[in-house]
């Protein structure tokens, strides 16, 4: 049975509170989970049992971060979508991208953007993938997340209706379909899992929503949806439904504790009580809502009722990167200029956000986000003597407002080292790199990409 002894370090718990530190101690795992930690030296027992021992000496362990949204296949567009709000966004590159996009397009973009996660402390990644031009797209972004060895809640995103693109819509049945068929192949371990992901409510027909929250609750699986991102999509569900996006799912009976409800820019004060009443997760994606001109969400209201807060990057194609110690930095940063108030959100709120509410959008409350004996052992080790973080004050503020993802040696996920001195251990980065390269030339010249850009930057140039 592995087993992995990390001494000689500085630990943050965060079980419950992330102001605990242990100035120095151990973490003990064996198999997939944590055994033992505690402060000082490891007990005699320990040292003898471990196949590996790290010396984590003037380094930082903390449990693995939780990226609880993101869309992998958007790698091949970073950069390609700057400057856009979502609608045009969704027009002008990543509509015409994705269409583009061959199945070994979707593994290396996936497996790049798990790689990206890992290297930058997310031992946990919820992506959804909703672009099903060959049906084993999917299967092939699972294979992905398998070879990374990254632990992954895989939604299936669909759109079943108009106005979503034509060719990005599938049938409620294909839907259903497929996602049994993929749950059955991979939802038979904690690595692994696959969920529902209908997309947004203006592309998703009622009577199919209220079909897959049934399935959900039957199969034990997450419901993951985009909710009310831009002040304009509220009002096309205003329009054709006369409720708000929250209040329209609230109508139709499906929203439980499994829902993850992303972005919530533009909740409305009834929507925020609902939400806290159904149980349901909100994933907060900073860095998306400014780079989209989306708007800022009501965070610290979402806290006073409760609701579960994710934090996550959101697609690369509106961030353009994965990295999560930078999105503790916008979470804090966003809600102090909304509120001018400098302690509306203070380094172990967001962390707390980070984990707690990760493990409660991965499904995996009291399982990961934290470093305790029974946990999943999902631990990052963070070097923090850096000249850009010393010298340090407090490790929460460090990792809030000053590391990144370059700052992270060491990563394992369910006991297993993926990361070590920062390199992916089992992938050859320099490979990986050139080849999603090649792919991502191809797929931009077949979707005319940009001639797609130059026209949209003619129409919007500014004097
Ligand atoms: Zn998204």
């Amino acid at each position: 049975m592995p087993s992995l002894l990390i001494h000689n370090a500085t630990i943050l718990p965060c079980d419950p509170d992330p102001r605990t530190i242990i100035a120095r101690g151990y973490v003990f795992t064996r198999a997939d989970r944590i055994a033992a930690m505690g402060a000082g030296d490891a007990p005699e027992q320990f040292r003898n049992a471990a196949r590996e021992t790290i010396d984590a000496r003037g380094k930082t362990v903390i449990p693995g971060l939780i990226n609880a949204h993101t869309h992998l296949f958007q790698t091949f567009m970073r950069g390609l979508a700057d400057d856009k709000p979502l609608l045009r966004w969704l027009e002008a590159a990543i509509w015409p991208g994705a269409i583009a996009m061959t199945e070994d397009d979707f593994y290396l973009a996936a497996l790049i953007g798990f790689i990206e996660n890992l290297k930058c402390g997310a031992t946990s990644v919820l992506s959804q993938h909703y672009i099903q031009t060959s049906l084993q797209n999917m299967d092939r972004v699972a294979q992905a997340a398998q070879t990374s060895g990254i632990r992954a809640r895989l939604a299936r995103g669909y759109a079943d209706r108009d106005p979503y693109h034509p060719r990005l819509q599938e049938s409620p049945a294909t839907t259903v379909r497929e996602t049994e068929r993929l749950v059955q192949q991979w939802n038979n371990s904690n690595r692994i899992r696959i969920e529902f992901g209908p997309l947004i409510p203006w592309g998703c027909r009622a009577d199919a929503l209220q079909n897959i929250a049934t399935l959900a609750r039957e199969w034990n699986v997450g419901v993951h949806i985009h909710l009310s991102e831009t002040r304009d999509e509220v009002e096309m569900t205003r329009r054709e439904t006369g409720m708000t996006p929250a209040r329209w799912l609230h109508s139709l009976g499906v929203l439980d504790e499994r829902w993850q409800l992303v972005h919530c820019v533009w909740l409305e004060d009834d929507e925020i009580k609902l939400i806290a009443d159904a149980g349901a997760t909100i994933v907060h994606c900073p860095v998306s809502n400014m780079y989209l001109a989306s708007g800022t969400p009501r965070v610290i209201e979402w806290r006073k009722h409760n609701i579960p807060v994710a934090l996550a990057s959101d697609g690369p194609g509106s961030n353009n990167s994965q990295d999560m110690l930078e999105v503790l930095k916008f979470t804090a940063c966003l809600q102090k200029v909304e509120t001018l108030d400098a302690t509306a959100l203070l380094p172990e709120n967001v962390l707390e956000m980070a984990y707690r509410g990760g493990a409660s959008a991965m499904g995996l409350r009291d399982e990961i986000g934290r470093l305790a004996p029974g946990a999943l052992a999902d631990i990052v080790i963070v070097n923090l003597q850096r000249a850009h973080i010393s010298p340090m004050y407090s490790p929460q503020s460090a990792l809030v407002y000053n590391a990144n993802g370059n700052d992270v040696d060491t990563v394992i996920v369910g006991g297993e080292i993926l990361v070590r001195e920062g390199r992916a251990v089992h992938i050859n980065e320099a490979s990986l790199i050139a080849d999603c390269q090649r792919a991502a030339e191809a797929m931009w010249s077949r979707a005319g990409i940009r001639k797609l850009d130059a026209d949209y930057r003619r129409l919007t140039r500014k004097k």
